[in-house]
């Protein structure tokens, strides 16, 4: 047995020794004596032992003193306090620090030192054994996030002693879901598990790795002098993804993207929760940049994440204090080129800002769940619109509704939709669900229930987006997909690339294939329009045709006949297009 005696005199120790070598004849023992209360001189050297005796009484200072120096949970060997006197309270508050057991030193005979070390040890194997099933994920045998959390606020205070930086990393995977889904869970577990060796590989022991979540992992470094050092280890530590997992035959990459908050050794103020919340900032908008990406916390990100929170609770109330507003897009048909339909799409107007984008502040709603609401507002909307359209003797066309896969996920979203279309009397074949494909394809266990059940009372769904996600073609055929709208990117890259205009020949093909319909959107030039092969029934939004327009303005385009010069301009423009592709 490994031995470790801190005690300031040596008699004592001595003493203790001969007990030992008493108590467990056949042994072999090694001794080490340390005779000063120095705590990182004995934290360095507990794992070097089995057990270790501690005297109470040490001169500079008290065993007790240095047993609570070790936080309870981090001590890795049994530590048995002596003591000269007997006393009962220190017999608890030697308990209460952490020590396995409490020995008078007159007392000691080697029968009693063997009891009591024995089941010290027994005790704290049991010990270690539920401390590491309680900290750590069953599946990498990484650190868990109780575990983390309780190592952040360690590191948070133990860092403000040392001149350097802390470093909290999060990394989150991309397309995650996609591998559990195109090779199965097994395989899924398989990246987790490679990843989190690789990823334990690039730190030192001292680091740690946690998993926090499903495909979330924790970094918490420590120790770095310089700010380049810690990007240089995030570089390593993204490149766990550059090699490919083997997967039985196949073989597969993973991706992810990581946010990074620092501590500076002098930075205030010292707090675990606001390093998480800037680290998961920081994350958010590395996810929002694209696949692969790191983003560092700095200033400036904090001021726009200050500024999203601000915003996420003026949304909150921007049902309530009439700020939102619909436009409608008008979208034609290809081949008459008259309306065949709009798009609705959302207006915030903050009081006291300039507009946002929906672009922007779409994704802030679907974080908090005012889309919700939000989206509830905007079907009655539209509705109560086509109501008044229709009570004025306008010829209704179908409006498309962007749906948010968060609110497709609430329960109530179905019944609310039918109630809707019941309060205005509005006929669901005039409504167009339009959800992205990506979104589509990221929750659709969860929701093509509740698709089907909209499609067949005559809602038609169309996956927005299209070209930019990842579609497996299996899935689409299975859902009740009417309608494809190709994403604007391909629309606008067709007429300048051979190989562009390739893939948007592919996709447009692809719907037709399916059977289904079609829109192009995106659409600001005559060229865009000639680039596709189209079918009479497929439709063209874009700024070339209009911009969206309040529903006033649009309300113009539903009579025809105040529009059939415009028609006739574009039939004109198209058909010269046509006639010089053709080169007449
Ligand atoms: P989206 O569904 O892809 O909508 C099309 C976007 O492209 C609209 O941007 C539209 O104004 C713009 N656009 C239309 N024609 C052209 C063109 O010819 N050229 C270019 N460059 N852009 C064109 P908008 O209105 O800013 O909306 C952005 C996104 O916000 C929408 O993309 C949609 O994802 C989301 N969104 C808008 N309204 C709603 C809503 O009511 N609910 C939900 N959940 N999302 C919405
Ligand atoms: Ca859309
Ligand atoms: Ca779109």
């Amino acid at each position: 047995m490994r031995v470790l005696v801190v005690d300031d005199d040596e008699v004592d120790f001595l003493n203790v020794k001969r007990h030992f070598k008493l108590a467990f004849p056949g042994e072999k023992h090694s001794f080490l004596w340390i005779s000063e209360a120095d705590p990182e001189l004995i934290s360095d050297k507990l794992h070097e032992y089995d057990i270790c005796l501690i005297d109470q009484y040490l001169g500079a200072g008290t065993g007790i003193d240095i047993i609570l120096n070790f936080l309870k949970r981090d001590i890795p060997i049994p530590l048995i306090l002596l003591t000269g006197r007997d006393d009962d309270t220190l017999y608890e508050k030697a308990a209460d620090a952490g020590a396995s057991d409490y020995l008078v030193k007159g007392d000691l005979t080697p029968s009693l030192l063997k009891r009591s070390v024995r089941y010290c040890l027994a005790h704290k194997e049991n010990e270690q054994r539920l401390v590491k099933y309680a900290f750590s994920d069953g599946l990498t045998g990484l650190a868990n996030r109780l575990k983390f959390d309780q190592a952040l606020d360690l590191a948070v205070q133990t860092s403000a002693r040392n001149n350097n930086f802390l470093a909290l990393i999060i990394i989150d995977l991309d397309d995650f879901k996609l591998i559990n889904d195109t090779y199965g869970h097994a395989a899924g577990d398989t990246l987790l598990k490679e990843l989190s060796r690789r990823l334990s590989a690039q730190v030192r022991q001292s680091d740690i790795v946690a998993r926090l979540g499903g495909d979330e992992f924790g970094v918490i470094i420590n120790g770095y002098e310089q700010e380049t050092d810690i990007h240089i280890l995030t570089n390593k530590l993204m490149g766990v993804f550059d090699k490919p997992i083997d997967y039985g035959t196949e073989s597969f990459h993973g991706k992810g993207c990581s946010g990074v908050a620092l501590l500076g050794p002098e930075e205030l103020p010292r707090d675990a929760a606001a390093l998480l919340r800037a680290a998961d900032g920081a994350l958010y908008r590395a996810k929002h940049k694209g696949k692969n990406t790191i983003v560092y916390y700095d200033q400036r990100l904090g001021e726009t994440l200050q500024q999203s929170a601000s915003m996420e609770n003026a949304l909150n109330k921007a049902v309530e204090n009439n700020e939102l507003e619909l436009y409608y897009q008008p979208k034609i048909n290809s081949e008459t080129l008259t309306l065949s339909g709009a798009e609705a799409l959302l207006r915030w107007k903050w009081t006291g800002h300039e507009q946002v984008s929906p672009a922007i502040f779409i994704p802030i709603a679907e974080r908090s769940l005012s889309i919700i609401e939000i989206g509830q507002w905007v079907l009655e909307e539209a509705c109560k619109k086509m109501d008044y359209w229709k009570k004025k003797g306008l010829n209704l066309v179908p409006i498309a509704i962007n749906v948010s896969p968060i609110q497709l996920q609430s329960n109530t979203f179905i019944r609310r939709v039918i109630e809707t279309l019941d309060q205005y009397d509005i006929d669901p074949k005039l409504i167009e669900l339009e959800i992205t494909e990506s979104t589509l394809m990221e929750h659709v266990e969860h929701i093509s229930d509740r698709m089907n059940k909209l499609a067949s009372i005559g809602c038609k769904w169309v996956i927005d987006d299209f070209g930019i996600g990842h579609s497996s073609l299996s899935r689409i055929a299975d859902l009740p997909i009417s309608k494809i709208k190709v994403d604007q990117s391909f629309v606008q890259m067709a007429p300048t690339s051979a190989a562009d205009k390739k893939i948007c020949s592919i996709i447009v093909l692809l719907a037709h294939e399916l059977n289904l319909e079609l829109v192009a959107e995106g659409v600001e030039t005559l060229s865009h329009i000639n680039a596709l092969t189209l079918l009479p029934q497929d439709e063209l939004q874009g700024f070339y045709f209009s911009k969206p327009l309040t529903s006033t303005d649009f309300e113009v385009w539903l009579q025809p006949e105040q529009f059939s010069q415009c028609v006739d301009k574009w039939l004109l423009a198209l058909k010269k297009a046509e006639s010089q592709k053709r080169g007449d």
